[in-house]
């Protein structure tokens, strides 16, 4: 068997939503968001744990991803964050889905869904309040409701907005958002329009802004031990790791990897791991990252291939064919690490690990 694996701690991931629940305390209940195989990490397993361990309820981003869960016998309130197609109609009732709605399109295809089948299907109203991406402008509410509230088969059970902004601490977008979510929400009280919940927090909020908390908070990359601003502690979730496979001495001046990008200045002590972009290891690590092995840090050299990478042992005492490297999540190198040296987040880096690589829970 190929020896390239990402262990998944799932007590690193209990410890995590036992933050959220201190930070949001009793009164507030928890969507864990497993969209994406939650966030890379295998979205069946992490499902059950969150729901045995705090979590009230889940939301994913389509309903394929939904349909997964159920598959798995999870029978939780499962939460559609980003809405759905009217095609999907059917299969949302089917699986007592609840989506996320902001076109009335949407809502007149769910109502004639639920009355065909004689159910009632709970939705929550997107607001737009300065993401840009999806939703009802607060202006447009009034409209939306006149027609809604005449649908039958559909029932307003939340009332939700996305903050853009809310992990960038010298930016006031976020205080401004939650004023016009705020304003949205009194104008509903005032055309007389009842709903459960109200919610906007996601994992930078939920920690900066206790007034983003109101009813419901959504929380994605918190639990995956990533997105600390300060207060919390969080312990990463995934140990993305692999073994070497072969070890070789190149003179100096040799070319490694595709292109030769990279040239040995030295002797050099080459080890070939077997994990590349096909992995979801970024390309753009290529020359530029550092793994961990034996307890220190090797450079990578030359291009991330689709299958390989090649790093260079020299200064690592002992090493061995079969040696395990650990790539990201152990103490020498984080996510983090790994995510801005490729110059992206590490949502992007956890959520593209691929299918390629088995998940092991430890
Ligand atoms: C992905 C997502 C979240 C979770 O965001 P994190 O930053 O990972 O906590 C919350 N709400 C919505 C609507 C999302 O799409």
């Amino acid at each position: 068997m190929r020896p390239t694996w990402a262990e998944i701690s799932l007590d690193s991931f209990k410890s995590n939503l036992g933050e959220v629940r201190r930070v949001v305390g009793e009164n507030v209940r928890i969507m864990a968001i497993v969209k994406a195989n939650a966030y890379g990490h295998g979205a069946a397993r992490v499902s059950e744990v969150a729901l045995a361990h705090g979590a009230d309820m889940l939301g994913v981003a389509t309903v394929p991803e939904a349909m997964e869960l159920r598959e798995t016998g999870i029978t939780s309130e499962i939460f559609l964050l980003g809405g759905v197609d009217p095609r999907e109609a059917g299969v949302v009732l089917e699986n007592a889905l609840t989506p996320a709605c902001y076109s009335l399109e949407v809502l007149e295809v769910l109502s004639g869904a639920a009355v065909e089948r004689g159910k009632t299907v709970g939705y929550h109203l997107k607001v737009d309040t300065g993401m840009t991406r999806l939703g009802v402008g607060v202006g447009d509410m009034e409209s939306f409701f006149a027609s809604a509230a005449e649908l039958p088969g559909v029932m307003l059970e939340g009332v939700f907005t996305h903050l853009a902004s809310s992990e960038i601490p010298q930016s006031d977008y976020t205080d401004y958002q939650l004023g016009v979510f705020r304003e949205g929400l009194f104008f509903l009280d005032e055309l007389g329009v009842k709903y459960r919940y109200s919610h906007s927090a996601n994992s930078a909020s939920l920690q900066r802004f206790p007034d983003s908390h109101m009813d419901i908070v959504r929380p994605g990359i918190m639990l995956y031990g990533s997105g600390s601003m300060g207060e919390v502690d969080l312990r990463p979730v995934m140990k993305l790791k692999t073994k070497i496979v072969q070890l070789r001495k190149a003179s100096p001046g040799t070319p490694v990897s595709y292109g030769g990008s990279f040239v040995t200045g030295r002797e050099t002590l080459v080890a070939t791991l077997p994990i590349g972009y096909a992995d979801g290891y970024p390309r753009a690590l290529s020359n530029r990252a550092k793994v961990s092995i034996g307890g220190r840090l090797a450079p990578l050299i030359g291009s991330v291939c689709m299958d390989f990478i090649m790093v260079d042992v020299t200064d690592v005492p002992g090493v061995c064919v079969g040696d395990e490297v650990v790539l990201f999540g152990d103490g020498l190198v984080s996510v983090e690490d790994v995510s801005s040296w490729a110059e992206t987040i590490s949502y992007e880096v956890l959520s593209r690990i691929s299918s390629r690589v088995p998940r092991r829970y430890v």
